[in-house]
């Protein structure tokens, strides 16, 4: 059932407006004051605002500037309901994020009309989000392996990257290769390959416990971790919890020079916020999985 929240400081008005709305089968909630709207959106976001213009306390076009600020990216529809009227008043309200404006006194039916209407598009751009938000995750996971692509890793990466600057918080980076994989592929063939990737994807997602530890594949048979929160010295413990948990997994690779089964050679390193840009941190930990490779493989380096 949507809910409709009303704004407005006459307690006569409010009444009326709820008995207008009682056809139309909408949780109602009533409000005297723009402070207690804002407090009330806060609490719960409604599905569409009905809103005075004058009022002691905020205006309603201070409410309206305050809802946005707050609600963001999430649109509710505002309809002002007003005996101010003129030009300026409108194009005022509605510069300040109102959708729409009603004359005092109202008409039922004009106002039953509005709201259905606001309604539906409200309902529109609410699907319209989740469609958005179903394509943010597609573009940033990987089919294969269902774990997060290199895009959601750049991304993510960005992001933590800011964060823990300003935190003054550790961030470590780790890349992973697969050892002697193109020798799984010419033994086993691509299909087989293929099914190897997305069990190490899962072996190692296994492997990591805190949920804010992201693990990405970076490309090809190659995955990125990236620790939040953790320094070089928790992250070696990690890397070996992988190395360890490969072998636990035990995929047979019978073609492999190093192990008869799948394993992963690991380059790991943190981040320098005052000396680093992103290139050079993986570019520092792209060395350590070379010397992990040249060292044998199956191994970490830091
Ligand atoms: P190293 O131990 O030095 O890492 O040897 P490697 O053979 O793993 O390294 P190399 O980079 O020479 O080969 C990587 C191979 O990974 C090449 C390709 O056959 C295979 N590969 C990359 N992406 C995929 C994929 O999506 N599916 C499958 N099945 N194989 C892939
Ligand atoms: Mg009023
Ligand atoms: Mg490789
Ligand atoms: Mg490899």
């Amino acid at each position: 059932m949507p809910q409709i929240l009303v704004v407005d400081d006459s307690r006569t008005q409010r009444f009326v407006i709820n008995q207008y709305l009682t056809p139309l089968e909408c949780d109602v909630v009533l409000c005297e004051s723009g402070e207690d709207a804002l407090f009330r959106v806060s609490e719960q976001v409604p599905d569409l605002i009905i809103l005075d213009v004058e009022m002691p306390g905020l205006s309603g076009f201070d409410t309206c500037k305050a809802l946005r600020g707050l609600l963001q990216d999430h649109w509710v529809p505002i309809i002002y309901l007003t005996a101010r009227s003129e030009s300026k008043d409108i194009v005022e309200g509605l510069s300040v994020g109102g959708d729409t404006y009603i004359s005092k006194p109202v008409h039922e039916e004009v106002l039953t009309a509005i709201v259905k209407a606001m309604l539906r598009v409200s309902i529109i751009q609410a699907e319209l989000m989740q469609a958005n938000q179903k394509l943010d995750e597609v573009a940033h996971y990987d089919v294969l392996t269902q774990v997060m692509n290199r895009r959601g890793y750049e991304d993510m990466f960005i992001r933590l990257w800011k964060d823990h600057q300003r935190k003054k918080s550790p961030l470590t980076i780790m890349i992973l290769d697969i050892d002697h994989f193109k020798k799984y592929n010419d033994g086993y063939g691509h299909i087989q390959g293929d099914q190897c990737l997305r069990q190490v994807a899962q072996t190692l997602r296994g492997a990591l416990k805190r949920p804010i530890d992201i693990l990405a594949r970076y490309g090809g048979e190659e995955f990125v971790v990236l620790l939040p929160g953790t320094d070089e010295d928790g992250a070696k413990n990690v890397a070996q919890r992988f190395i360890d948990a490969m072998h636990q997994a035990n995929l047979p690779h019978e073609y492999s020079d190093t192990q008869p089964f799948v394993t992963v050679s690991i380059g790991l390193t943190q981040v320098r916020f005052d000396s680093d840009n992103r290139e050079q941190v993986l570019e520092r930990a792209d060395k350590k999985l070379y010397q992990a490779k040249e060292s044998g493989r199956n191994c970490v380096k830091f």
